[in-house]
């Protein structure tokens, strides 16, 4: 092949060259070996503009309360330590839960439906001023590309402020009929996949209804509920109304357990969502429990293949595969396989893995060691019982904790990848011939979160989701998300719905 030579001038992008100087052919094809994604500039955002403190007490009663103990949260991408928060004892969250049944009983569940949608429209302006804020903190707290904070994560958490402060004088129009009233404190418990939105979907319609809220962010991505804590105060929402505590598992059982909460709503492991409702069992509490998921995403060989090509990326590596409805079991009808194979080698070596806060990178950090273990666990089981692995061959950076994005081939049912929740950019692929088929392997799960469907043809779209077990079922799409549209599972990935009408009806007698 005739080789080219760089031309004197060479090309930039604001400042910083495109390609290294010499043999531009050789350059490519030695990139195009590792990764054949086009080199990119950096485009990294600047964090100057967030402000973080370096130690965080707890938020109650409206104030920044200190705490005995206090441990580090760290950047997963560089495994710097960013900030100290507080750890929640056994007193804290009771000081919190009484700081909550206080302000429910002498304000929040007084003041008019119109007056609470007036606080939560305040909340959900201040994030929206926040935004760019927001989604840099939860990148660098988490691990997640930049793109996704600040594309999803921030602008639906917003958005669901923005839904709910709707609802908050309207209840008689969501329950016609019935005469509905708040509940009183509610115990909230979110995981670490999507932090700031998780706690939306719990704290909007709790406020909305006359609920008051103590919520407990996950051990490994505290921050952006403290940048919200920080925000109920410049919205200057009553003393007490939310209560942002950090801690562990076991300052999640202290608020399940404590005899004040009346509803708990849990976002997280199926493991643990067991554990609490044999809890709450013969109690008074209320309960919603949204927990894992296997959702099967299926492509039949009439579907738009570059499409579901793009929905299977973004069904399982979008978010590194952190996200409970990942398209982690791909269905693919035998007599396309080869093309789809192809199809996703190719596009596999395009995504870019790297620095969560350069906006050119596709897929981010592992969010812990942790969790990175059990990726290489059952990655390790998939390649013991017979699979085909194939992966990105990109390079990793040589601090913090990644997984190259990953599928595996000749996946049978019995598998453990097949069944178990990897929650890692790692996707299994199973074949099918039939609709029918491809339906009874869908529900061959104990999971029912949620699942997709590709065809061109809508009679087929119907017929299929009607049969499919799952709370959220996307067609010729995957992962969107909307506040109007209630979210949960069947079976194993627990029961209630966040979002829509349907997500006020946990929070009210
Ligand atoms: P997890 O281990 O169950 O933890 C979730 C939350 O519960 C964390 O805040 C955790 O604290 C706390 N916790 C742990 N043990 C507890 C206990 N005994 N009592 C009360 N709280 C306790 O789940 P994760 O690993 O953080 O999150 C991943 C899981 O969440 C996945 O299975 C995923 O599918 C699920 N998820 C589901 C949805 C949905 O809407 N269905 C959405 C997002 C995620 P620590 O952080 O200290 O462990
Ligand atoms: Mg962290």
């Amino acid at each position: 092949m005739k080789t080219r030579t760089l031309p004197f001038k060479k090309p930039t992008v604001n400042g910083s060259i495109l390609f290294p100087p010499g043999n531009v052919t050789e350059y490519i094809e030695k990139t195009e070996k590792k990764n054949s994604a086009w080199v990119y500039s950096k485009s990294i955002e600047d964090p100057k503009h967030i402000s973080l403190k370096q130690k965080y007490d707890l938020f109650i009663n409206g104030k920044w309360i200190k705490t005995n103990k206090y441990f580090d949260t760290i950047n997963p991408s560089n495994e710097k330590v960013i900030a100290q928060v507080g750890y929640a004892s056994v007193k804290d969250v009771d000081l919190a839960v009484k700081a909550a049944q206080k302000a429910y009983d002498k304000v929040w569940n007084r003041i008019s439906p119109k007056e609470r949608g007036k606080y939560i429209y305040r909340i959900a302006r201040i994030i929206q001023e926040k935004a760019r804020e927001f989604a840099v903190i939860e990148s660098m707290d988490g691990g997640k590309p930049v793109k996704e904070s600040k594309g999803i994560d921030v602008p639906l958490a917003l958005a669901h402020f923005f839904y709910y402060a709707g609802w908050a004088d309207k209840l008689d129009y969501a329950f016609p009929g019935k005469n509905v009233s708040s509940i009183g404190v509610a115990g909230q418990i979110i995981p670490w996949n999507f932090p700031l939105l998780m706690a939306a979907w719990k704290i909007a319609p709790a406020l909305a209804c006359g609920n008051t809220v103590v919520i407990k962010s996950a051990e490994t991505t505290p921050l952006t509920l403290f940048k919200l804590a920080e925000v109920m105060q410049e919205a200057e929402l009553p003393d007490g109304v939310v209560n942002i505590i950090s801690g562990d598992g076991q300052t999640g059982s202290f608020i399940v357990n404590h005899p004040l909460t009346k509803k708990i709503a849990f976002t997280g492991s199926t493991e643990v969502g067991k554990i609490i409702m044999r809890q709450t069992a013969g109690t008074d509490k209320k309960l919603t429990l949204e927990l894992g998921g296997k959702a099967a995403n299926i492509i039949f060989e009439d579907a738009p293949i570059d499409a579901a090509i793009e929905g299977i990326i973004s069904g399982i590596y979008f978010n590194q595969g952190h996200v409970c409805c990942a398209g982690s079991r791909l269905l693919v009808q035998e007599s396309i396989k080869n093309i789809v194979f192809k199809k996703l080698t190719h596009r596999l070596k395009s995504l870019r893995v790297g620095d969560p806060l350069d906006k050119n990178t596709d897929v981010g950090a592992i969010n812990s060691k942790m969790q990175l273990e059990k990726i290489k666990l059952l990655v390790k089981s998939g390649i013991s019982e017979g699979a085909v692995i194939h992966q990105s061959e990109c390079e990793l950076p040589d601090k913090g904790y990644w997984f190259r994005p990953t599928f595996f081939t000749e996946v049978a049912q019995s598998h453990r990848i097949a069944n178990e929740e990897i929650f890692g950019p790692v996707l299994s692929i199973l074949t099918f011939r039939t609709p029918a088929e491809a339906v009874e392997k869908a529900n061959n799960t104990f999971y029912g979160l949620s699942a997709g469907v590709w065809t061109d043809k809508g009679s087929k779209i119907f017929k299929t989701l009607s049969k499919i077990r799952a709370g959220v079922v996307w067609s010729n799409t995957y992962n969107k998300f909307n506040p109007a549209s209630p979210f949960g599972g069947y079976k194993e990935s627990g029961f209630g719905r966040e979002g829509g009408r349907q997500g006020l009806e946990a929070y009210v007698k």
